[in-house]
């Protein structure tokens, strides 16, 4: 074939592949859509995700997790800050990768709870809540061969302390710390979520608060261990199990 043959038969299959592979302008519109990071739009938004809006909190939807296992989710969200209804930030800091359902109850409780215990009961506004670990593919505790976490399934967060407005750091596991503002804390979790884990539960959780939406069977109460220690057992020459006062003695023992 000539050359000038075989240039116009190149031409006509260009143009046969154009008009057959049509569907190419798309996706100018979704760019422009797409939050800049690497933020997922499920194609339909659960009824979690239309209700937590910017007014309630900057949490973004991430992309499914898939863990190993049974580790992962659908529906996650990176919980950045809770908005009071005064229209204040509070951080969660660093942010929370939470199923969407678990970071609206941190939202709710910060926002109807936490905000108002620690204006109370500590002088000062709430400026941030200190994450210790949200979303985590591992076993309860990480002891090897025991179930999973509810930390796993994004279903978790442990909670170290908060931060106040002017940087003053408050530890909830801390006897030292008001103990209205921690019983308060306790009652306020325990209300909102089927676990919650302290000081005095099970020895993991001595300085850090774990809540969790794990489903139990429906008439199962749900788990509400912490014991809200008094100022005397923070004396630094006595280990934490503390000695009680005598009455208690055999039974303290007994649990050893
Ligand atoms: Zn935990």
């Amino acid at each position: 074939m000539k050359r000038g043959g075989a240039i116009i038969m190149l031409t006509a299959l260009i143009e046969v592949a154009a008009a057959q592979d049509v569907p190419l302008p798309r996706p100018r519109p979704n760019v422009d859509a797409a939050p800049a990071a690497k933020i997922a739009a499920p194609a339909v938004l659960s009824a979690c995700r239309m209700r937590l809006t910017p007014e309630l909190a900057i949490a973004p939807s991430i992309d499914a997790v898939e863990g190993s296992g049974e580790c992962g989710g659908a529906d996650m969200v990176r919980l950045e800050a809770v908005v009071l209804p005064n229209k204040v930030r509070v951080e969660i800091n660093p942010p929370a990768v939470l199923r969407c359902g678990m970071a609206e109850a941190v939202v709710d409780w910060v926002r109807d709870d936490l905000a108002q215990l620690t204006a109370f009961n500590l002088g000062s506004h709430l400026h941030s809540v200190r994450n210790f670990a949200a979303y985590h593919c591992r076993t309860r505790n990480n002891v090897i061969g025991a179930a999973m976490s509810e930390h796993g399934r994004g279903n978790a967060l442990d909670v170290r302390g908060i931060t106040l407005v002017g940087g003053r750091t408050v530890d909830p596991t801390d006897p030292q710390v008001s103990r209205e503002f921690r019983e308060g804390w306790k009652k306020s979790v325990c209300a909102r979520f089927s676990t919650v884990l302290g000081p005095g539960s099970d020895g993991y959780h001595e300085n850090h608060i774990h809540v969790d939406l794990m489903e139990r069977r429906s008439g199962y109460r749900g788990m509400c261990q912490w014991d809200v220690r008094l100022p005397e057992a923070a004396s630094p020459e006595i280990a934490v199990p503390l000695p009680r006062p005598r009455p208690n003695f055999e039974l303290s023992t007994a649990r050893q």
